[in-house]
């Protein structure tokens, strides 16, 4: 089977995470704060939080923004809900703006038309969590611009885009947005296990988001409400959670960081491969941002005909091609129809749903393994054409 996905654990990273396991910190030790440098330092941001994943990431994020009931969040059908369910965590509720078929990212028209009507009614988002679709940034300034006007705050959900540019500046720079944050489960782009972070320029957002991921605890006297009882007191000066990465994990991904250039190349380099090889094929290929560099964690084709979607992708997998499909939009899960979203919300997510399949990609992948992924979708797309054709 050639997966869809897949980590690259190297010798120097099994290395790095005995050692640690051998040293006196496993937990809440030096390493944490290394990896944390070590990715401002790649991303351009100021400050940043690591988590045990992308998901606390992102509630840390909207909790240190302060959204909470009666508030509102927007963010794009087409996501993991992760991207949507941060607004639930914190009693906000939760909207979304159509994508823009070419790129699977919110549209800026999509998201003009919806302020000018939100603002009629008086019901702006609070936050709005633009996603990076397969690695590719979403259009920051036009969102930023669009959205700043109104006092909205912006978390880019960039779980796909470590390692992506976008305007010349690193995914994660955080100068379109007050938040940026990452994931690093397995499948993407560098991985720690599970885990996350929440990047910010903002000294006062990045100390919050400090606070919430262990408990709302403080051992700072100037964030402390009365002088200090002693070298052994610390306050709960807030309501947060035990959100912590190990050193184990931070080991791990600082050691994975060190090859984030090399990934993000080798990925652009079978993305362009697949472009080629795929180019007369009944197929969408995936759609360029003019100024973005994608971090590819994804290659998204779409069918020219919804109606054999299924059985091109049923033929991949016997065949042993790991295809999967990113996203079912979040608006048509079950849990959000409960809350009043139908069929038809949002076209665009859902036309794109009909089509789509995520044929396999990772840095390690080779062009032989890369060659019989095409060589299949080729038979498959055949195969199911002469299979719907009638005689005569
Ligand atoms: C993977 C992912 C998340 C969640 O990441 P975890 O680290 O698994 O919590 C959130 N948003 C998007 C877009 C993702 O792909």
């Amino acid at each position: 089977m050639i997966p869809y996905g897949r980590q690259d654990i190297r010798q120097e990273d099994l290395d790095a995470v005995i050692q640690v396991l051998k040293s006196d910190f496993i937990t809440q030790g030096p390493v944490v704060p290394q990896f944390e440098a070590a990715l401002t330092e790649k991303s351009g941001a100021a400050h940043a939080v690591a988590v045990n994943s992308a998901t606390s990431a992102l509630h840390v994020a909207v909790a240190a923004l302060g959204l909470g009931q009666g508030d509102l969040l927007w963010t794009t059908p087409i996501t993991f809900v992760a991207s949507a369910n941060c607004g639930r965590y914190v009693g906000a509720d939760v909207d979304f703006v159509d994508i823009d078929p070419e790129t699977f990212n919110m549209c800026p028209k999509a998201l003009a038309a919806k302020l000018e009507q939100a603002n009629k009614v008086g019901r702006l988002p609070k936050v709005i969590v633009p996603v990076h679709m397969c690695g590719q940034s979403s259009a920051m300034r036009n969102i930023a611009e669009l959205v700043r006007p109104y006092g909205i705050r912006i978390v880019e959900d960039a779980s796909h885009a470590v390692g992506g540019s976008y305007l010349d500046q690193p995914v994660g720079c955080c100068q379109y947005s007050d938040i940026t944050i990452f994931s690093f489960h397995p499948v993407k782009i560098i991985t720690t296990a599970e885990g996350g972070m929440a990047l910010t320029n903002d000294p006062e957002l990045a100390a919050r988001m400090q606070l919430l991921r262990s408990h709302g605890i403080t051992r700072d006297p100037e964030r402390m409400t009365h002088e200090s009882d002693g070298p052994w007191y610390y306050q709960q000066v807030e309501l947060g959670w035990n959100y912590r990465m190990t050193e184990m994990q931070a080991a791990l991904g600082l050691s994975q960081q060190e090859r984030l250039a090399e990934y993000i190349d080798a990925r652009n380099v079978l993305a362009d491969r697949y472009d080629r090889l795929l180019m007369d094929l009944p197929l969408d290929l995936p759609g360029r941002l003019f100024g973005a560099r994608s971090a590819f964690h994804l290659y998204v084709i779409r069918l020219h005909d919804a109606a054999r979607r299924r059985s091109v992708f049923e033929a991949l997998r016997a065949q042993g091609i790991g295809v999967n499909l990113h996203y079912i939009p979040v608006h048509l899960q079950p849990y959000y129809r409960d809350l009043g979203f139908t069929d038809g919300d949002f076209p665009e997510a859902e036309a794109y749903y009909s089509r789509a399949i995520s044929i396999p990609l990772y840095a390690t992948m080779t062009e032989a393994q890369q060659d019989e992924v095409v060589a299949r979708l080729h038979d498959a797309l055949r195969a199911d054409q002469t299979a719907g054709q009638t005689p005569g």
